[in-house]
């Protein structure tokens, strides 16, 4: 695979970067994830603009400007011949003396690779997925994407131990959201999610999600709810760039409607996919 580290293409084997970074020493980064459909970026502008918002929140340069970054990113896809799957992208503060303090001189680092992934007949979307809940003890600014992703790990490690796909986090007796996704639930066919703010993450496929769904005049509510309420629901759904809209089943072995497939999540997936399909660059 070709990867793009600080303005050079280099085969993967070759590409370095410092031990001094504050990526890797402090966490002191964030990421994007856009998903590859045909060859071509699915929602590029849309996490191209909350990256310059994650990087303005912690007074990080952007390394490139919009327009280059869109270049790296198509380059990256035709060289490694993506025509599904992924192009990951991590800015850190860069290297410097390590000091809790922001060094005043690091040059960012900017790093770019692509994964081939199936994500369109992922066969999660046919059958559902099961959760579990966990409690939500990630920092407060959630809504910044940084690579601090510890504890999201522990959550997905905690699902698989349980038998389950993945754990949706609650604080103060509230769903925030899934490990690497929204959390949605349906009841009497009003999609219900909780509300953005500062305790989750502002999904780039959740805004697309609810724009579908307001244009297909289904009823939206932005609110909180709790782990008994989506268990009662009529259905449940995650969504993120890689998994689009995919149905849960199952939240701590308690079955969610009939227990299979909703029509709201599967009418959901299908616009989705279409309408980005038809808007990606
Ligand atoms: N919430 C969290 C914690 C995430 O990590 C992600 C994606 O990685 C999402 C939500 C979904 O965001 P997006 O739709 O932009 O992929």
């Amino acid at each position: 695979r070709t990867v793009y580290v600080n303005g050079e293409y280099l085969p993967e084997t070759e590409a370095k970067v410092s031990i001094f970074d504050r990526g890797f020493l402090m966490a002191d980064g964030v990421y994007e994830v856009t998903t590859v459909l045909d060859g071509k970026l699915i929602d590029f502008d849309g996490h191209a603009t909350r990256l310059a918002r994650s990087l303005s929140e912690l007074e990080m340069k952007e390394p490139v400007t919009k327009e280059e970054l869109l270049s790296i990113h198509r380059k990256l896809v035709e060289e490694n011949g993506v025509d599904e799957g992924l192009v990951y992208l991590q800015v850190t503060r860069g290297a410097a003396d390590r000091d809790f303090a922001y060094p005043k001189d690091a040059e960012p680092t900017l790093v770019l690779f692509t994964q081939k992934k199936n994500a369109v007949n992922s066969p999660a979307a046919k059958t559902g997925i099961s959760v579990i809940s966990i409690p939500d003890i990630r920092w407060g600014r959630r809504d910044i994407k940084t690579v601090q992703l510890l504890y999201p790990s522990m959550g997905k490690m905690a699902a698989k131990a349980a038998g389950a796909d993945d754990a949706w986090m609650v604080e103060d007796g509230f769903v925030t959201e899934g490990t690497s996704n929204n959390a949605y639930i349906v009841k009497d066919g009003v999609i219900i999610t909780r509300n953005l703010s500062t305790h989750i993450l502002h999904g780039i496929t959740r805004a697309a999600v609810l724009r579908f769904a307001e244009v297909a005049q289904m009823k939206i509510e932005e609110r909180p709810f709790t782990i008994e309420e989506a268990q009662n629901a009529d259905e449940a759904f995650i969504t993120s760039a890689t998994s689009f809209v995919q149905p849960v089943v199952k939240i701590d072995d308690k079955a969610v409607g009939t227990g299979t497939v909703g029509p709201v999540a599967s009418r959901l997936r299908e616009i989705y996919l279409e309408e980005s399909r038809k808007a990606a660059i």
